[in-house]
C-alpha cells in the first residue's frame, strides 16, 4: 500500500556522473587540465579495499586521473603525513582522499587536517567545515551534498520547510544541517540525547536519518506527505530465515521503509537512494577542485 514516490538516487547519480564526465572532457579540451584524484589507503581492511577499488574505477570511467596509494598497516603517522605533503604539492592532483578508518596509532584528525583544504574532496577538513558554516565556497562533504541535490530535485524550493536531521556526525549530520539552513529550511538536529524523538520527527517536512541503526525510524514518526532521506547503510541478517542461517545478509536504512512509504510523500530507498550520490559527488568535487586550481569557472 506504499503511496510515497520513490526517489531514484541511482538514476540521479548516473545523470550527475554523465554531466561531470562531459564537463571534465571540456576542461581537458579547452584548458588542457585532467582532474586528478589521489586515494590513500592504509592497511588491509577488506571493506575499505573494496571502496577504494570502486572509487578508482569510477574516477577513471569519468575520464579523470586516478592514483591509488596503498600503504602497509605498519605505516607511521609521519610517513602518511609525508605522502600527503607530496600530494599537496603535486599540480596534477586536485583531490586527495584518505580512506577511513586509519589503523590504531594514527590520529585521523591530524591526517585529515594536513590535506590542503582546496584538495579536500571529502570536505572533512576543519577549514571546509568553517567555510560551510559561514557560507564561503569550499569543499562540501559528499553524502550531505548528494542528499540536498536529491531534495532540491524532488521538492524544488526548500524555503521555510521544517527539516529534522537525526544524527550529528561531522561527516553527515552537521554539514547536512548547514546545507539545509543555506536552503532556508528551519533546521532541527536530533541525536541520542534528544527527548521524545518520535515527536520531533513528526514535525518534519523533510526528515533526514543519519543514525546507523537499522529501521529505527517508524512509520508513525512520520508526518503525512513528508520527504524522507535515509542515509543509513546497515547490514542485517537476510529476511529469509534459511538464508540468514547460511550467514546471508541484506542492507537496510535507518528508516522502516515499508511503514514509512505508506505515510511519506517521497522517500529514498536503501540501497539505491543516497548511496550512489556519494561517489557521484566525489567526482563532482574533484572536477570543481580541478577547475578552481586552474581559475576556470566550473559548469554547474
Ligand atoms: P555516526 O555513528 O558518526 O553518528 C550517528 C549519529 O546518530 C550520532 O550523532 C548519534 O548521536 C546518533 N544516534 C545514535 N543512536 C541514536 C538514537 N538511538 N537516537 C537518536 N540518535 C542516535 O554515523 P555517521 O553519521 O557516520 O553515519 C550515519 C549512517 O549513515 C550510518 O548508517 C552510515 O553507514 C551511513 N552513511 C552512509 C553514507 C552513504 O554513502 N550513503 C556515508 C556515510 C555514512 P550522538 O552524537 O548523541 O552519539
Amino acid at each position: 500500500d506504499a503511496r510515497a514516490r520513490i526517489i531514484d538516487g541511482k538514476a540521479f547519480a548516473a545523470g550527475l556522473v554523465e554531466r561531470v564526465t562531459a564537463a571534465s572532457a571540456s576542461l581537458k579540451t579547452d584548458h588542457g587540465v585532467i582532474p586528478g584524484l589521489a586515494v590513500v589507503i592504509v592497511g588491509e581492511d577488506p571493506a575499505s579495499q573494496i571502496y577504494v577499488r570502486n572509487k578508482g574505477e569510477r574516477t577513471r570511467e569519468a575520464g579523470m586521473r586516478s592514483d591509488t596509494h596503498r600503504l602497509p598497516e605498519t605505516t607511521t603517522q609521519a610517513e602518511l603525513l609525508a605522502l600527503i605533503a607530496d600530494l599537496n604539492a603535486d599540480d596534477g592532483i586536485h583531490g586527495i582522499l584518505v580512506q577511513l578508518p586509519l589503523p590504531a596509532g594514527i590520529d585521523s584528525t591530524v591526517v585529515l587536517d594536513a590535506i590542503d583544504p582546496d584538495k579536500d574532496v571529502d570536505g572533512f577538513h576543519v577549514v571546509n567545515a568553517g567555510r560551510l558554516a559561514v557560507g564561503l565556497p569550499g569543499m562540501v562533504p559528499c553524502t550531505p551534498l548528494g542528499s540536498v541535490m536529491l531534495l532540491k530535485d524532488a521538492l524544488g524550493d526548500l524555503s521555510g520547510l521544517n527539516a529534522v536531521i537525526v544524527g550529528r556526525s561531522n561527516i553527515v549530520g552537521k554539514p547536512m544541517a548547514q546545507l539545509l539552513l543555506a536552503q532556508n529550511c528551519t533546521v532541527t538536529i536530533a541525536h541520542s540525547r534528544s527527548h521524545d524523538l518520535p515527536a520531533i520527527c513528526r514535525e518534519a517536512d523533510i526528515l533526514v536519518a543519519a543514525v546507523g541503526r537499522p529501521e529505527m525510524i517508524k512509520g508513525d514518526w512520520i508526518k503525512p506527505g513528508a520527504t524522507i532521506i535515509d542515509v543509513g547503510i546497515n547490514r542485517v541478517p537476510s529476511a529469509d530465515p534459511v538464508k540468514a542461517a547460511e550467514g546471508k545478509t541484506r542492507v537496510v536504512g535507518d528508516v522502516a521503509f515499508a511503514q514509512a512509504a505508506a505515510v511519506a510523500g517521497a522517500i529514498t530507498p536503501v540501497p539505491g537512494g543516497v548511496g550512489p550520490m556519494t561517489i557521484a559527488c566525489l567526482l563532482a568535487n574533484t572536477y570543481v577542485a580541478a577547475c578552481r586550481a586552474n581559475s576556470v569557472t566550473p559548469v554547474s
